[in-house]
């Protein structure tokens, strides 16, 4: 059993929180730590961690307003 592959890899840094599946979100299948999570409303459209982000939701969620719902905890 490799106990490893269940921990969630955040989708921006490429890191696996230390705190497992309760150091992040999970949003449509991507998940983002509680690090980049934070950083995310200072982001702007040509930070690096912003685009790697984008592309990955793009292809579940074409939604421009995307990141607003990030930033309000997932509540519209
Ligand atoms: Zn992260």
């Amino acid at each position: 059993m490799k106990k490893a592959a269940l921990l969630p890899r955040c989708s921006t840094c490429r890191q696996v929180p230390p705190e497992g599946i309760a150091g992040g979100l999970w949003i449509r299948g991507v998940f983002l730590c509680n690090r980049c999570l934070t950083a995310l409303p200072s982001w702007t459209t040509d930070n690096v961690s912003y685009r790697t982000l984008k592309n990955s939701l793009d292809r579940l969620w074409r939604r421009p307003d995307w990141r607003c719902h990030l930033a309000s905890g997932g509540r519209p």
